[in-house]
């Protein structure tokens, strides 16, 4: 059994409570590792610490080139432990060992991107309406930065966090799930191998009111970079609000996923399941509402089903398995409770509706694949984000119904279009409210591209250079080229 200790300020410490609280494998329900429970007194050792390193020459001093250096060196730790970080992560959460090996190789990407940005964050020279001055724009770093992550990808969110905010010199303290915190102390144990000074990357682990609030609320910390639910993402709006803090928000959504008569039905119908059910349905940026088009939605639904059918579910670590259990057993509940409200609202469920349970499900934290039809767009089912393998499925007439419904929504993270009729697919770009909009495809995602949410699903972007915008401030410097002789008690 493993016992792991905090980072902060480059040592590994015991948590001022002195507890330690139990990690669980979701398949096997195996205890495997105990976890640090963080207060307030370690939240405010982290920030100070944080806070000395973003002081501290040995950081603050060094050049764009030198932190590029840092960060490619961790990228390269990161590809050298891939087995290490994937089977800890799939231990943690239960997701598909065949996705998170693929998904710790991106983390090291993300890294890589950042550390080639670290030199060109460039200022500019403003032609200034006045004579006799020179004024340019230069960007800094905004100090202390708080980052909180949600269970479902921890590496890889905390890292949509992590790279960019060090690329711009600043300092960070990570505060994972209180489900998944392993991975994250691994990532701090190479981040100080990589050689990043003692205080520049701090991991405290615990439950949100004990150490996240806190860290929010410390007066010394500038920023908080938060992904999770809506619930604690507006806490986390208003508690750095108080301070003036900037916030990232990445928060959940309930995103369309528009299947129009003349698209490539059976790429279509792959894009729906990956959307869906790909990592058990726990992705923010699911297709939870596939709407299909009246005229193919008999055939499309048969085809998919179908489909589904044929998913092979259980132990996540098999490399052949296409849907794992659910990461933990609140979510596990919470979804079955959504799927009983869906029943009674009036839907009409097709396909699953119920929890696996016996051989190859391991301790039963399965849910069947399940889908909904005879969905109204205002049912709570429609409305409401469930982080699980449940597909509403809803129909529409023509191209105006379609986006009214898409829209229809408070989310507004992502949605997906399947046409194969261009001008369709540029008019739905530009009508769907959506922080992301793919094209017959579903679920892509890069580091050099922004990723993040209209409307509920949050505030700012992450990924490419949009997101090291995220992370610095313009500071505007005046220069007198020559001496001033205008009246002193009148501003020119
Ligand atoms: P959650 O909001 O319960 O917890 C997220 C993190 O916030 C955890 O570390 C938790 O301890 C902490 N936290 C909770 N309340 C806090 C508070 N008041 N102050 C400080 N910290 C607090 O979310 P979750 O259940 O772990 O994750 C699922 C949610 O995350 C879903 O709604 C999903 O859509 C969202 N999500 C969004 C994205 C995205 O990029 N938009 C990606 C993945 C997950």
């Amino acid at each position: 059994m493993q016992k792991y200790q905090l980072l902060i300020g480059g040592e590994w410490r015991d948590p001022a409570s002195g507890e330690w609280f139990e990690t669980t494998e979701p398949y096997s329900g195996n205890v495997w590792a105990l976890i640090p429970r963080a207060d307030r007194s370690d939240a405010d050792r982290a920030v100070e610490a944080a806070y000395r390193a973003f002081k501290n020459p040995a950081w603050a001093k060094l050049t764009g080139t030198q932190r590029g250096a840092l960060l490619r060196k961790l990228a390269e730790l990161i590809e050298a432990n891939v087995e290490l970080l994937g089977s800890v992560e799939q231990r943690d959460n239960g997701k598909l060992m065949a996705e998170v090996s693929g998904q710790v190789r991106n983390v090291a990407q993300w890294f890589h991107y950042y550390a080639g940005l670290a030199d060109k964050i460039e200022g500019v020279v403003v032609a200034i309406n006045k004579a006799d001055v020179f004024n340019y724009v230069k960007y800094e770093p905004l100090g202390v930065v708080v980052a909180i992550t949600p269970w479902n990808s921890p590496l890889a969110l905390t890292t949509w966090k992590l790279a960019p905010a060090l690329a711009a010199g600043n300092t960070v303290v990570i505060k994972p799930s209180e489900y998944t915190s392993a991975s994250l102390l691994e990532l701090g144990r190479l981040a100080l191998e990589a050689g990043f000074p003692a205080g520049v990357v701090n991991v405290v682990t615990g439950f949100g009111p004990e150490v996240g609030e806190p860290l929010v609320a410390h007066p010394r910390v500038t920023k908080v970079a938060f992904t999770g639910g809506e619930v604690g993402g507006r806490a986390v709006n208003q508690a750095a609000a108080v301070g003036f803090k900037k916030v990232t928000l990445e928060l959940g959504g309930k995103s369309p996923n528009i299947v129009f008569e003349d698209a490539d039905l059976e790429q279509a119908i792959k894009g729906a399941i990956s959307g869906v059910f790909g990592a058990s349905g726990q992705t923010c940026m699911a297709g939870s509402r596939l709407l299909l088009q009246d005229t193919i939605h008999d055939v499309f639904l048969e085809k998919l089903i179908a489909a589904v059918r044929e998913a092979r579910i259980g132990d996540p670590a098999l490399m052949e398995t296409q849907i794992g259990p659910i990461a933990t057993r609140a979510q596990w509940e919470k979804i079955l409770r959504m799927i009983e409200m869906a029943k009674v609202e009036g839907a009409t469920c097709v396909l699953g509706g119920h929890p696996l349970e016996g051989p190859g499900y391991g301790q039963g934290q399965f849910i069947a694949p399940t889908i909904f039809t005879d969905v109204r767009n205002d049912m709570r089912i429609a409305q409401q984000e469930v982080f699980g393998p449940v597909l509403c499925i809803l129909k529409f007439k023509g191209q105006a119904e379609a986006i009214r419904i898409a829209n229809d929504v408070d989310y507004g993270l992502a949605a997906g279009v399947w046409t194969q009729n261009l001008q369709r697919a540029f008019e739905c770009v530009d009508q769907l409210e959506a922080g992301t909009v793919w094209v017959n495809n579903y679920r892509s995602t890069s580091f050099t591209t922004p990723f993040g949410g209209y409307k509920h699903s949050g505030i700012g972007r992450e990924g490419g250079t949009e997101a090291i915008k995220e992370y610095l401030q313009a500071k505007s410097v005046w220069i007198t080229t020559r001496p001033n002789r205008a009246n002193p008690f009148v501003l020119g």
